[in-house]
């Protein structure tokens, strides 16, 4: 008769899952430092969530104190070929490999829950799931259990999946047994550091989310800091750049999940067309995605930013449609493009015949820091149009 540690590593290949490790609840006692560093240093930008419940984040027995084991899954969403292509298409838009098709926590959460219920059949026991969505440190618990270790992007990596695992933790009060931690292999490694276009590592296993594209995209929900925006390139949802140098990649095989197979249409979308989404048709577009999660409107101004990266005066009546847009947050990321693809005289004028009768404080600044900074530096610049 196998162990319950074999048996559940069993019922969770069967769900689908790369990558199965096991570990003591308690095994990440150190790990709650490194977390209370990064909030002390304000790296987590306006990340609430992540400060407001840092002492149960901390520790798996601080969430639930009958907590014994951690069982940690991974599966792969390894592309089949090398996202970073996308981004010298300037006139389309580049979405995060993992959030070119069905939500993640979906796919995940519904395996891990029929694992978790199998596992109470058979063994006992009281079992939680996670998921992404619930204050556990899943990459500390993963390198605990075995499947990877934290590169100096912070994201796992995995020698067998390189660095395109998603995780799921399922907390039981049965004793699975001891940790066996897998090392770091970074070694003098430092791609990802290197080609952040940001700058968004201080140092090497530490992330400045507020520099980061992932986080300005999808969790940042005012406008994008003006010092940032030219850097993110077309880059609309997440980013992947620190993950697709990864050199352990190589020994990834592409992710089986037809869950994550890419949608043709998110695979390098047009710009103009996302542009120009209302509410109901993003939520069509985007209604078993991730993307559903940040709203048409931070969407459309991560679309905006990206139009205004293009060089492509093609797209500045996609941008001019937005002045008129009725959130702010997208008529100032229009202002900004249209800044960027437009001679400064025609800008001008469109500036004076919108400005008077903007309201929004925040519109109004775009208009106002353009006029004062960019005009001046671009007036400086050989011209791009
Ligand atoms: Fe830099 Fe992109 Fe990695 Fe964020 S996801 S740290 S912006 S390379």
């Amino acid at each position: 008769m196998p162990s319950a540690r074999d048996a559940i590593r069993d019922l969770a290949l069967a769900q689908g899952f790369d990558a199965v490790g096991f570990a003591p609840a308690d095994a990440i006692a150190h790990a709650g430092q490194g977390l209370r560093e990064y909030l002390a240093a304000g790296h987590h930008g306006d990340m609430g969530w992540l400060a407001a419940r840092a002492d149960e984040r901390a520790h798996p027995q601080a969430l639930w104190s009958q907590a014994k084991s951690a069982i940690v899954v991974g599966l792969s969403y390894a592309p089949a070929d090398d996202p970073l292509t996308a981004l010298e298409r300037r006139d389309r838009g580049t979405i995060s490999v993992y959030a070119q098709n069905a939500d993640y926590h979906d796919v995940i959460k519904k395996r891990l829950k029929a694992i978790a219920r199998a596992a109470v059949e058979r063994f006992g026991g009281d079992v939680k799931v996670f998921v992404d969505t619930a204050p556990v440190m899943e990459k500390p618990l993963a390198n605990a259990a075995g499947i990877g270790w934290q590169g100096k992007h912070t994201n796992l990596v995995s020698r067998a999946h390189g660095s395109w695992l998603f995780l799921g933790v399922i907390l039981t009060t049965l004793d699975l047994g001891d940790a066996a931690p897998e090392e770091d292999h970074c070694g003098s490694c430092s791609r990802c550091l290197v080609i952040c276009p940001t700058n968004a590592f201080p140092a090497p296993y530490k992330l400045d989310a507020r520099r980061c594209i992932s986080y300005l995209t999808i969790e940042h929900k005012g406008p994008i800091p003006h010092d940032l925006r030219a850097l993110m390139g077309n880059r609309i949802y997440g980013c992947d750049d620190c993950l697709a140098v990864c050199p352990w990649n190589k020994f990834a095989a592409t992710a089986r999940e037809v869950a994550f197979f890419p949608r043709v249409e998110l695979k390098a979308p047009l710009l103009a067309h996302l542009a120009a989404l209302d509410d109901a048709a993003f939520r069509e577009v985007f209604k078993a995605s991730p993307i559903k999660r940040i709203g048409r409107d931070r969407f459309v101004r991560n679309v905006l930013i990206a139009i205004g990266n293009s060089d492509d005066t093609n797209l500045s009546p996609a941008a001019q449609a937005r002045l008129a847009d009725a959130s702010p947050l997208v008529r100032g990321a229009a202002v900004w493009a249209l800044n960027r693809l437009m001679p400064t005289e025609v800008w001008s004028n469109l500036r004076t015949a919108h400005a008077r009768n903007e309201r929004d404080e925040t519109v109004l600044e775009e208009w106002n820091a353009l006029t004062a900074a960019d005009v001046m530096v671009r007036e400086g610049e050989p011209p791009t149009i």
